[in-house]
């Protein structure tokens, strides 16, 4: 669906609403409260910008939006690799686990992505990955020997606390392997969520979110807004979901969850504050997205806001 796009004579531009659906993420809350404007570039300005027919702005602005920062691309790449190795595999819940086979796949993927960035396959496909730190400047030797090192910390944590020994365990059949993102509906808005690992055990349901950066908001309110939808989506009641989250810096493990009541009131309070800045005909037009001063290094899009 192409959004529709009035460029003004002063540079700022506005995108119709209607043509780009609204729906609440903690990321999109995040980044909300982060800079106005970096929210109205990535929820609204880039909305198109993946069609290579699009105007340069918004191809430009999508480029930048999809910029992966090396701390998440980590967090991912050891999701997505544990993922693969324990749930999705023939595996029926063997106690010891490969080790080795976990290194090595990391290491395939590794390899492969920085191959894509040095060949910048981003030019061609945007949706390819494309890691801030190297397009803005950062000597890629550097960022993939940082990226080895937190990826190769990050499983030695896990395995150390026990939670790879844990994950091993779980028999193929207990696997809740949802569609990623899970979405449910909330108070009318559609709500996005993606947990890592969700699987039942003696009758409740785990939850265990990997997160790349110890965040006291974040490990209280993510895995709230996934206990909604496993209640919403499956009937699952919130007071058999146990959550967990661990941060890259481990090793400690945080159980639990914000109240429901209070993710939902941050859900309606912040949608509707985003809503608020639309115009009165349901436009996102540029010049009601204040800019932040002082994020601006660590900002995706500082090539494009700060000419
Ligand atoms: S560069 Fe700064 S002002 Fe511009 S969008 Fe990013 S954080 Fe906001």
């Amino acid at each position: 669906m192409s959004a529709e796009k009035n460029i003004h004579s002063d540079n700022s531009f506005s995108v119709s609403s209607e043509a780009v659906e609204f729906s609440w993420s903690y990321s999109r809350y995040k980044i909300f409260r982060f800079c106005k404007r970096a929210y109205f570039y990535r929820y609204y300005a880039a909305s198109n910008g993946w069609d290579k027919f699009a105007d340069s702005r918004s191809r430009m602005l999508y480029r930048l939006k999809n910029l992966v920062k090396a701390e998440n691309y980590v967090r991912n790449l050891v999701s997505k690799t544990l993922s693969d190795v324990f749930t999705r595999g023939s595996r029926k819940g063997a106690k010891d686990f490969p080790l080795r086979d976990i290194y090595s796949a990391l290491q395939k993927h590794i390899f492969h992505n920085r191959a894509d960035i040095e060949n910048k396959c981003w030019e061609e496909d945007p949706k390819k990955l494309n890691l801030f730190e190297v397009y803005y400047g950062e000597d890629p030797d550097s960022v993939f020997g940082k990226i080895r090192e937190h990826i190769s910390d990050f499983v030695s944590k896990l395995s150390q606390c026990g939670l790879l020994s844990e994950l091993a365990s779980v028999p193929y059949l207990q696997w809740k392997n949802f569609t990623l993102p899970v979405v449910f509906s909330f108070n009318g808005l559609n709500v996005w969520t993606v947990p890592d690992f969700v699987w039942s055990h003696e009758g409740n349901t785990n939850l265990l979110f990997l997160k790349s950066r110890r965040n006291e908001e974040a490990w209280r309110i993510l895995p709230g807004i996934s206990v909604m939808a496993l209640e919403n989506n499956f009937h699952t009641p919130p007071s058999l979901c146990k959550c967990r989250t661990f941060f890259r810096e481990g090793p400690e493990i945080f159980e639990g969850y914000e109240s429901l009541e209070k993710v939902r009131s941050i859900i309606m309070e912040s949608s509707s504050c985003m809503l608020s800045l639309l115009t009165r005909d349901g436009k996102a037009d540029e010049e009601n997205f204040n800019r932040t001063e002082g994020n601006c290094s660590s900002c995706e899009f500082k090539e494009y806001c700060e000419k």
